[in-house]
């Protein structure tokens, strides 16, 4: 008879052990972060790759703990969720958000507006939470404007609550993305159903381009059928010139990725902007 090594099951346990006590170290440091200012926002540009220009970025959570060190945001953004955590989190990137209100001030004479990418966590739509964080993006100028990054899980069966969110984020002048495409389960229904404007290609498919046969069939695909369903595409993750300009003849809309640059500091931005977007 097969007998399982009795070391694997101690070392298995051991690890489940050591796993439960980091998350729950990590539950307690996190709820207070905010107040001992542990946390920062990056932000990473978007690439409009008809114009050459930046079109937007995606705002980013940092986490460093005096004890700890730096946490990613994989592993921390999931314990925020599982309480109150990730509302004032969210919250205070926001707050954060409109400090980038003053580079696309009417008067900065900027060629056009300039669009902020929020992650949105599911638990925020659950809780029907959003209407707080709208208030926000209402202190933004019209050169100044907001895109709620969903990811596919958000549009699982068929919700009411969620087609009235959307509707409401439409209202108040807010996009919609859906993030990570291609990763979550979903019946593709919701994207002709919904409001939404735009599609997020999961880095898991760009990294196969150019090459495997198949995931370049499914990218080229994917780009046909939003831009039949009048959505922007943006490939995310993209690292490569190769990727690129592979991306640019099948007609994407947007680039996201190390390609075109990492994730910077808010500071950062405004020359990062003057630099690719005036001149
Ligand atoms: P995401 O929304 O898919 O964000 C993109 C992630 O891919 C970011 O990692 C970004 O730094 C990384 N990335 C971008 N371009 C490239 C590339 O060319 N190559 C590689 N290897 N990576 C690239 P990050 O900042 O570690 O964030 C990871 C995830 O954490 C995010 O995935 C998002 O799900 C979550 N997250 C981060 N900030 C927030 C937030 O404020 N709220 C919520 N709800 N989730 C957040
Ligand atoms: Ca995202
Ligand atoms: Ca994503
Ligand atoms: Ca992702």
């Amino acid at each position: 008879d097969y007998k399982i090594p009795v070391n694997t099951i101690v070392s298995y346990n051991e690890k489940q052990n050591r796993r439960l006590k980091r998350v729950a170290s990590l539950k307690e440091k996190l709820a207070k972060a905010l107040k001992n200012d542990e946390i920062s926002i990056m932000i990473q540009p978007r690439l409009n790759v008809t114009t050459g220009k930046i079109s937007g970025g995606e705002l980013l959570m940092r986490w460093n703990n005096s004890t700890v060190g730096p946490v990613s945001p994989v592993e921390f953004i999931p314990i925020s969720e599982k309480d109150d955590q990730i509302f004032y989190l969210t919250h205070y990137l926001m707050k954060e958000s409109l400090k980038l209100g003053d580079i696309f001030a009417p008067e900065a004479g900027n060629d056009r507006p300039f669009s902020i990418s929020v992650n949105i966590s599911p638990s925020i739509i659950h809780a029907e939470k959003l209407h707080d964080l709208i208030q926000y993006t209402e202190k933004a100028g019209p050169d100044f404007t907001y895109e709620f990054e969903l990811t596919e899980g958000v549009f699982l069966g068929v919700d009411e609550r969620v087609a009235d969110e959307l509707k409401l984020l439409q209202s108040r002048g807010i996009a919609a993305s859906v993030d990570d495409f291609g990763t979550g389960y979903s019946n593709l229904e919701y994207l002709q159903d919904l409001n939404i404007n735009v599609l997020k290609i999961d880095k898991k498919f760009i990294d196969g381009i150019p090459g495997r046969g198949k995931q370049q069939h499914l990218v080229r695909a994917v780009i046909q059928m939003a831009h039949a369903l009048n959505l922007l595409t943006v490939a995310e993750g993209v690292e490569t010139p190769e990727q690129f300009l592979w991306l640019q003849k099948e007609g994407i809309d947007e680039i996201q990725g190390f390609v075109f640059s990492k994730p910077i500091e808010l500071v950062a931005l405004q020359d990062f902007y003057d630099h690719h977007n005036k001149n």
